[in-house]
This record gives structure tokens, C-alpha cells and sequence, in this order.
């Protein structure tokens, strides 16, 4: 097996760590930054599990206020940052850095919205695959991408590695399948792309 080649350590900020941490926990719930080994160890790595190493911090926030909040600080300071849905993800683009802040989705788990006119789910990005389909299953709908790991996998991690699975053949990928998205950009900035409908 060939080696990954990890980013450069920055190592301004892990000696600025306790200082980062401090402002973090001002930032969003302070008991939702983790710091200690024993709480930061479940997330020392992804699926691709050859590779480990603790984060700097985890954090949990709570809205998409608190993550634009989180990353226009971390923009300011030059702090990496590394989003983490479910941590099945194979090609290791949720492995922590011992120089980044790991941004847990965990928290944003919660169906919004079923509109069975527009055939659609708004689901906030830490929501289950697999539960797409649960919401949905008793009017005989199902969300079609179906990653053979969706039973943990989130609809973020989705969307960022373009999953598919079995029922992809005939309906595509994520990508065929979202209509629309909020995204926080690395500075902060909250955008809104697409809506309930195709573009016209
Ligand atoms: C047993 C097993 C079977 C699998 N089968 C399949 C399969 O059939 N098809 C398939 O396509 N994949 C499969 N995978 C891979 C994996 O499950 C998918 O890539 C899945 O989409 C990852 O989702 P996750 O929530 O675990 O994301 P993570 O592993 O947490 O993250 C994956 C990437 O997405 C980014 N990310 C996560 N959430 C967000 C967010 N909210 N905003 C921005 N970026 C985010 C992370 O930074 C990272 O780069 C499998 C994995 C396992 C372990």
C-alpha cells in the first residue's frame, strides 16, 4: 500500500492549542468542544483506519450559526478544518489532523421536512442515509442512492463523496438526486443553491 502524504503540520497553531481551544468554547457550547484524549478518540480516524492521529479539537456545534461562526474564526487564524458526517468514509477525507479542528455533524440530525408533492426531503447533513428512506417508506417512496454502508453514513458525507449504491444503476448518484443546499463557505459565509424543484 502506497503511503498518504498528509498536509505540512502547522506548528504555530498546535503550540497556540490551549489558546484555540479557550476561544472555541466561547465560541459555540463549551461542552461541545472536545478536547481531552479519552473524549477525542472516537474520532482519531474514519473508515480508512490505517491512519489515525488525535485532532487538535472536536467540535460539536449546534446550528448553522455556530459552524459559520467556528469557521470564520478558524478562516481568520489559518486553523484547518475538517467536517466529519458518519466517519465510513473509505478514501480518508474525515482523518483528523493533529494541526486541524474536526467539525462533527453529529449534532444536525433531524428530518425537517417530508413534501411528498415535490417528492422531497430537507434533512439537515448529519442525518442517517438510511433514515431518508425510513420517513418515507410507509407511502411507498424511497431515497434511491443507497451506499451499502447507509445505515450509519450521513447525507453530508453523501453529498461530499458523490455516494452511490445498487439502486444508482437505474437513479443515479447524490449528485442526481439533491435539489438543493446550504453550504457555510471556509470564511463563514452562509449560501443557499437550488430549492425544492429542477432548475428551470
Ligand atoms: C462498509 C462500507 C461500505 C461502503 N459502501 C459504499 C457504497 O456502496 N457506495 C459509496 O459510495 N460509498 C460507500 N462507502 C463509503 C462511505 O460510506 C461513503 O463515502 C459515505 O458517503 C461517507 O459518509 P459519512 O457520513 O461517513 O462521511 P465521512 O466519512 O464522515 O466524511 C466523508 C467526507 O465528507 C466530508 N463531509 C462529511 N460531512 C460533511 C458535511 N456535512 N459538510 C461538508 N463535508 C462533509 C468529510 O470531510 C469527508 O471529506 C462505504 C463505506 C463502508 C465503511
Amino acid at each position: 500500500m502506497s503511503e498518504l502524504t498528509l498536509p505540512k503540520l502547522n506548528k504555530f497553531t498546535i503550540s497556540n492549542r490551549l489558546e484555540i481551544i479557550n476561544k472555541l468554547k466561547k465560541i459555540i457550547n463549551p461542552e461541545n468542544v472536545l478536547s481531552e484524549n479519552e473524549e477525542m478518540k472516537p474520532y482519531e480516524t474514519d473508515a480508512l483506519s490505517a491512519y489515525k492521529q488525535m485532532p487538535l479539537a472536536v467540535i460539536l456545534p449546534e446550528n448553522t450559526q455556530e459552524v459559520s461562526a467556528v469557521l470564520k474564526y478558524c478562516n481568520k487564524e489559518n486553523i484547518k478544518v475538517i467536517p466529519r458526517g458518519a466517519g465510513t468514509g473509505l478514501s480518508g477525507g474525515a482523518l483528523p489532523l493533529q494541526d486541524a479542528i474536526l467539525l462533527g455533524l453529529g449534532k444536525f440530525n433531524k428530518i425537517l421536512e417530508i413534501d411528498f408533492d415535490n417528492k422531497c426531503v430537507v434533512a439537515q447533513p448529519g442525518v442517517t442515509n438510511l433514515s431518508i428512506t425510513h420517513s418515507v417508506q410507509d407511502k411507498g417512496f424511497y431515497y434511491a442512492p443507497d451506499p451499502s454502508s447507509q445505515l450509519a453514513c450521513s447525507i453530508g458525507g453523501n453529498v461530499a463523496e458523490n455516494s452511490g449504491g445498487v439502486h444508482s444503476l437505474k437513479y443515479g448518484t447524490t449528485t442526481n438526486n439533491i435539489l438543493g443546499l446550504e453550504i457555510v463557505l471556509m470564511d463563514g459565509t452562509i449560501c443557499n443553491i437550488g430549492g425544492k424543484t429542477l432548475d428551470q
